[in-house]
């Protein structure tokens, strides 16, 4: 088994997460793996980074395939006995003028952004070493969605006490008040990327928590991100950062040194913790 230290990030073929790998690949002093749903997409984002003279590694990773997730805890465990960093990247969301109906983005959009971190968390946490790092990549679409929330929903999504079993009931019933177009009397915004990204800030949130009570002496450090307005596929050319620029504030949380007590449980963007 090997005592290097490794770090993974979800999604990362391309985009923010793309560039997350190549500031890791830089600064991280392990190995580090790319991974990717479509293993030539992925070996194709290697080869890039290998022209730049860095040496990421790859292995596939759909987080959306519970397979794919446990071959991958697997693959972790056997070759490293767990894993150092782990960044929660992957994401979609449907463009603006997209005509898919609505219950149908809300669905495909909380399978992968919620449900899909959520089983990863769930497959590799257990996994994460002690000081190790992790990073689940939401969005301030976060905070302005739960704005647009009703004061009943505000209230629960804020709460320090709401468990994981709650929050993916809410998670449910959005996508089935959205089936039955009941979801704005019901107190939900209209946005499905929102609610997906309202999800995996207080996910993680709940699991600083937990962290706390069950290995609060593994130093962990867990938080939320957004990684600002990015010129990649997902937010058009007109987006103010470049994925680098973007990926600051995850690898900021991804490489927080050993001796740091915080940020935990937090939402930052900018380097800045954001109240929620
Ligand atoms: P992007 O360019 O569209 O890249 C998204 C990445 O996620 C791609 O590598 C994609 O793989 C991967 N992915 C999607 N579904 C997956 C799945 N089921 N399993 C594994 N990988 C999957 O988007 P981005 O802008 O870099 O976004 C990265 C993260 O930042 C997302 O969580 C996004 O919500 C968040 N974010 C972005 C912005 C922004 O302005 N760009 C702002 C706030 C938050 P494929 O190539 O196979 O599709």
């Amino acid at each position: 088994m090997s005592s290097v230290p490794v770090a993974v990030v979800t999604g990362s073929n391309k985009g923010i997460g793309f560039a997350i790998v190549r500031a890791l690949c830089k600064q991280f002093p392990g190995d580090v793996y790319l991974t990717a749903r479509d293993p030539g997409r992925g070996q194709e984002a290697v080869a890039k980074l290998q022209e730049e003279g860095l040496h990421p590694l790859f292995h596939q990773l759909d987080i959306d395939d519970l397979q794919s997730i446990r071959a991958l805890r697997d693959f972790l465990k056997e070759k490293y006995g767990g894993l150092n960093v782990l960044v929660n990247n992957a994401g979609i969301a449907f463009k603006v003028h997209d005509t898919t109906p609505f219950a149908v983005q809300a669905e495909v959009t909380l399978k992968t952004n919620f449900f899909g971190t959520r089983n990863v968390c769930m497959e590799l946490l257990p996994l994460v070493k002690p000081y190790g790092k992790v990073v689940n990549v939401s969005s301030m679409v976060s905070s302005s969605a739960l704005g647009r929330c009703s004061q009943e929903l505000q209230q629960k999504f804020r709460s320090d006490t709401i468990t994981e079993d709650e929050l993916v009931k809410l998670m449910t019933k959005f996508v089935e008040d959205t089936k039955k177009s009941v979801h704005e009397k019901e107190g939900w915004p209209n946005t499905a990327y929102g609610v997906s990204k309202i999800g995996v800030t207080v996910l993680s949130r709940i699991q600083a928590r937990m962290l706390n009570e069950k290995r609060k002496g593994d130093h962990i450090l867990l938080n939320a991100c957004c990684p600002g307005w990015v010129r990649t596929d997902m937010a058009g050319p007109k987006a103010t950062k470049s994925p680098d620029e973007g990926a600051e504030t995850p690898v900021y949380l991804a490489l927080l040194p050993s001796d740091a007590n915080g940020p935990h449980g937090q939402f930052l963007s900018d380097k800045t913790v954001r109240s929620w």
